[in-house]
């Protein structure tokens, strides 16, 4: 850690700052500029609070060397990690290809779709059985009903199944059925239900929070795996822009960077991002190429009869044709699904 002192400090405030570092145990390495002096703080930085050092007069700038997301960090882990969702693997080369409708439907329609995306190469069945609606008019999702008939089409299709838990109290019964438990966008930031997830022992596909950084969504993963949880897959669904043309923002970029800073596969979801199926085939191929450890896709064989997210959804046959061109960029960039 180094801490930067305002210009014209006095010896007394240098002193100060330099006896708050050596009570914690830590050594102080002080470097006098023509201008400013810094402070080195040798040891262990995640024993110094960063606030308090931050108030004290005089200091103008607290700059930690190692990210707060201490086990996320590729620091922690050089290697990236591999995550078993069912017998699916995600990361170090092995691609999590997720389909499915926004939400669980009747059983005949799930079985439909759920038939036609494992066809195309699809290995991880989603759909969502409590729904995060912005109206509570809205399909609300079929609940614990919804649960059984994912389990049981994913069964009958051999494909693992991701579903979203939005409350904490149902974090049990949703790990009950899911082979994997989605944290919505909505719900990134929400450090009750990421506590009880990480102590649900199923692996959680994170998705990143409308207005969320990068450091956030690391540090949000950091609450899971702090629980002795490791099974986390990060999802770049796209923030928040001023541009209504999209739905969201689909910040490619996040896949790469993430990348530089984090062990953690990371997937990306252009259904959400984009909310628009013209746009989804590119912005899903770009994702891969970038990068991203898998791909995330709302299939729907009516989308005007969907309960939710019809109108981004793609038909099934849409969804074949770009798994046969997302085949493609795969093997160039040496990746594989099974
Ligand atoms: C979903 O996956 O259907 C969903 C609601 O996603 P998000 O949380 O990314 O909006
Ligand atoms: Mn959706």
């Amino acid at each position: 850690m180094i801490i930067i002192l305002r210009s014209g400090v006095s010896e007394e405030q240098i002193q100060h700052v330099v006896e708050h570092v050596e009570e914690l145990g830590l050594r102080a390495h002080l470097s006098r500029g023509t201008y400013r002096t810094i402070i080195g703080v040798i040891g262990d930085e995640s024993k110094i609070p960063i606030e308090p050092l931050r108030a004290i007069t005089g200091v103008a700038e607290v700059v930690p060397v190692l990210p707060a997301y201490k086990l996320a960090s590729l620091e922690a882990h050089p290697q990236p990690s591999i995550i078993s969702v069912g017998n699916v693997k995600i990361g170090g080369g092995h691609l999590g290809m997720i389909a499915g409708p926004c939400a669980v439907e009747e059983p005949e329609r799930m079985r439909e779709i759920a038939k036609a995306v494992r066809a195309a190469g699809a290995n991880i069945f989603r759909g969502g059985a409590f729904k995060p609606r912005t109206s509570p008019y809205a399909f609300q999702g079929l609940g614990e009903e919804g649960l059984k008939i994912l389990r049981a089409v994913g069964d009958e299709f051999g494909m693992p199944i991701v579903t979203e838990v939005m409350d904490p109290r149902r974090v049990e019964m949703v790990a009950e059925y899911a082979d994997m438990m989605q944290i919505g966008a909505r719900n990134m930031q929400n450090f009750t239900l990421l506590t009880e997830v990480g102590q649900a022992g199923r692996p959680v596909l994170l998705k990143r929070g409308m207005a969320a950084s990068i450091e956030d969504l690391l540090m949000s993963a950091e609450y899971v795996l702090s629980q002795g949880n490791p099974n986390v897959v990060l999802c770049e669904r796209g923030i928040r822009g001023f541009d209504k043309a999209t739905r969201n923002l689909y910040d490619v970029a996040a896949v790469p960077l993430v990348k530089t800073l984090s062990h953690l596969p990371i997937i990306v979801d252009p259904s959400h991002a984009t909310g628009r199926p013209d746009l989804i085939p590119a912005c899903a191929l770009a994702g891969l190429a970038a990068g991203a450890d898998g791909v995330h896709i709302e299939v729907h064989n009516c989308p005007e009869k969907a309960k939710s997210d019809g109108p981004q959804a793609l038909l099934p046959e849409q969804y074949a044709e770009l798994m046969v061109q997302l085949r493609k960029i795969a093997e160039v960039v040496g990746k594989q699904w099974d």
